[in-house]
């Protein structure tokens, strides 16, 4: 009887520390929102888990060949921004004018690092974009005009604004456009679906990046938190973090930053901190969700909304997608 005791004991502590030393190297989203199983099919839902699976082998194949987590989070967001099923790159949502005005940021949290495009209309990958304003030039963050001016001059492949154009998308902006004037409070929170990645590469260090369309709608060269660092992107020696939700209140509460800060300053594990940001946006009235992997591989997937897509590939390959509101976080 005592040995069978101590047999389920160490079981128990195997089972623990397995827990405690499952490390994540890369955390994607495709935006949160409506996302609810009775509104999905089998065949979007195989869709989104090939697009996220992808973005992950992408992620983890440029972290186990030793390359920084700056390259593996530009391959996955590219996937997804070359994806038509996200609000970003192919796929983006369409203003009010019925253009698209595309974001990006990126951070490497080793030396605090950041580039950052807002409003760009023919950049194909504005990641890539976000990356040269880090890489090349002495500024953070570029907007409209002079951003493509500054890509066309990185070589960086431009397209025509129509490239973004899918006829998903097309039709829901003719209902949009039908439904109402403008952007109205009431349907803000449903048009979310921003894409963002974080990962942590063999030396430790981490990355993160965000990409979005915006919101629907939107108009007079609005501006949300994903191009914005602090709040759509964020990423130190300690936590990388990329936002998705509805951009004025992550802006108002500097939310990826203050995932950052919660752990440094309040010793808060990323999970609390997540949920802790989270739960502000939603005293505020916004919603959406945040992903963020910290130093030593441990990983949140949190949101505020019906489902969020999201995915994380551990440091032996092993991936995990999920889609709603009943799944790991
Ligand atoms: N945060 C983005 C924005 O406000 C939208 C989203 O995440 O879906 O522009």
């Amino acid at each position: 009887m005592r040995l069978f005791l101590q047999l389920i004991f160490l079981m128990i502590m195997v089972g623990v520390a397995g827990q405690e030393h499952k490390k994540y190297v890369a955390v994607v989203h495709g935006g949160a929102g409506w996302i609810q199983r009775e509104n999905t099919n089998k065949d979007q839902e195989t869709a989104y888990h090939q697009a996220i699976t992808q973005a992950l082998q992408l992620a983890y194949q440029a972290i186990k060949s030793g390359k920084p987590a700056e390259e593996a989070v530009v391959a996955a967001v590219i996937a997804l921004e070359n994806s038509p099923l996200f609000n970003a790159g192919v796929g983006a949502v369409i203003t009010y004018d019925g253009t698209h005005q595309l974001d990006a940021s990126i951070m490497t949290g080793k030396n605090r690092a950041a580039g950052a495009v807002a409003g760009v209309m023919t950049v194909k990958n504005p990641v890539l974009a976000a990356q040269a304003v880090m890489n090349n030039s002495s500024h953070v963050l570029l907007s409209g005009r002079g951003a493509e001016q500054f890509a066309t001059q990185q070589g960086l492949e431009m397209v025509e604004n129509t490239h973004f154009t899918t006829p998903a998308m097309k039709q829901k902006w003719e209902n949009s456009k039908k439904e109402s004037s403008s952007l109205s409070k009431q349907d803000l929170p449903e048009k979310l679906g921003t894409v963002g990645a974080v990962a942590l590469d063999s030396d430790g260090h981490i990355a993160a990046a965000t990409s979005t369309g915006g919101m629907m709608m939107k108009r007079w060269d609005r501006v949300g938190d994903s191009p914005i660092i602090g709040a759509g992107t964020y990423a130190s020696d300690i936590v990388g973090v990329s936002s998705t939700g509805w951009g004025e209140f992550y802006l108002k509460t500097v939310a990826a930053y203050d995932v950052h800060a919660r752990m440094q300053y309040a010793n808060a594990g990323v999970q609390e901190a997540c949920a802790a940001v989270l739960s502000e946006i939603k005293k505020l009235g916004g919603n959406g969700g945040i992903i963020a992997l910290t130093h030593d591989g441990k990983v949140s997937m949190d949101f505020n909304t019906p489902g969020m897509f999201r995915g994380a590939v551990a440091e032996n390959g092993e991936i995990e997608v999920y889609f709603y509101g009943d799944e790991p976080r």
